[in-house]
């Protein structure tokens, strides 16, 4: 199914949805501190959704043969790659890496966005690997432009995360997003060549195409897994894990960030 364009009073609630994701991040961006847990983040999430009028797309989620979700956010935590579990014996510590990621559904549509956090003073490899992670998310919005292809924003970011020496997850993707959380396309974070085993559709850019961009970025080697809570996605090797994502909306002008505050 080809990508659903928006048009420019779509993406005018878009926005709104990204923004109420935006302040979302904002609130809890503040309260991230050693000795906090990762359910007090959930709850200032959720209450933000709330007073907005908008829904957690993330709760009672339930793809596959995963357990419905049981939060608004995912908060993973060093080698936890995405997915991570809020709850209240999870607490930060100083040094920690925490991501965030929040989706909302506001007037019918859906925005997402996700940041990771150093928690008080970090190892000085982990700074890098949050400062690569945000230039790859970057690289990517800007090879989001008309005229390039879904392939070319899946090769900036690689491109990126490989000029800092990181790999990238090569699992999980970004998404196309509207009306629904995941549609299509995907939004790779590389792109597989001729012979690979795994083949994404390929687009050409077009004015209204929304989608998630969300470089997952590993300090060491790619291989991953989950946990018995049939959600938490770490890596194998233990090694630390960044992740941000923005929505972003394919305009005339250029790309356009919908998850601004
Ligand atoms: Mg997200």
């Amino acid at each position: 199914m080809a990508p659903v364009l928006k048009s420019a009073e779509e993406l005018n609630i878009m926005r709104e949805a990204g923004r109420i994701v935006a302040i979302a991040h904002e609130e809890m961006r503040r309260a991230i501190e050693p000795g906090v847990s990762t359910k007090v983040l959930d709850d200032i999430a959720s209450a933000v959704l709330r007073d907005h009028g908008a829904s957690p797309c993330f709760l009672g989620y339930a793809p596959g043969n995963h357990p419905p979700f049981p939060a608004t956010i995912t908060a993973s935590v060093n080698n936890e790659l995405v997915h991570g579990i809020p709850c209240e014996e999870r607490i930060l510590q100083d040094g920690d890496v925490i991501g965030v990621d929040v989706a909302c559904l506001y007037r019918g549509y859906v925005g997402d966005a996700a940041y990771s956090h150093a928690v008080g003073k970090v190892s000085r490899s982990a700074l890098r690997l949050l400062e690569a992670t945000e230039a790859a998310l970057e690289a990517a919005i800007n090879a989001s432009v008309l005229g390039n292809k879904i392939s070319d924003v899946a090769k900036a970011t690689a491109r990126s995360a490989g000029r800092m020496g990181y790999s990238v997850a090569r699992e999980y993707t970004g998404h196309g997003v509207g009306a629904s959380m995941h549609e299509e396309p995907q939004v790779p974070n590389w792109w597989p060549g001729k012979n690979s085993k795994i083949q994404w559709q390929d687009y050409d850019l077009q004015v209204g195409m929304t989608y998630a961009i969300e470089p997952m970025l590993i300090a060491g080697r790619g291989d991953l897994m989950e946990l018995e809570d049939g959600w938490t996605v770490v890596t194998k090797d233990g090694s630390l894990t960044a992740h941000f994502e923005h929505t972003v909306a394919i305009t005339a002008d250029g790309p356009l960030i919908l998850t601004l505050p």
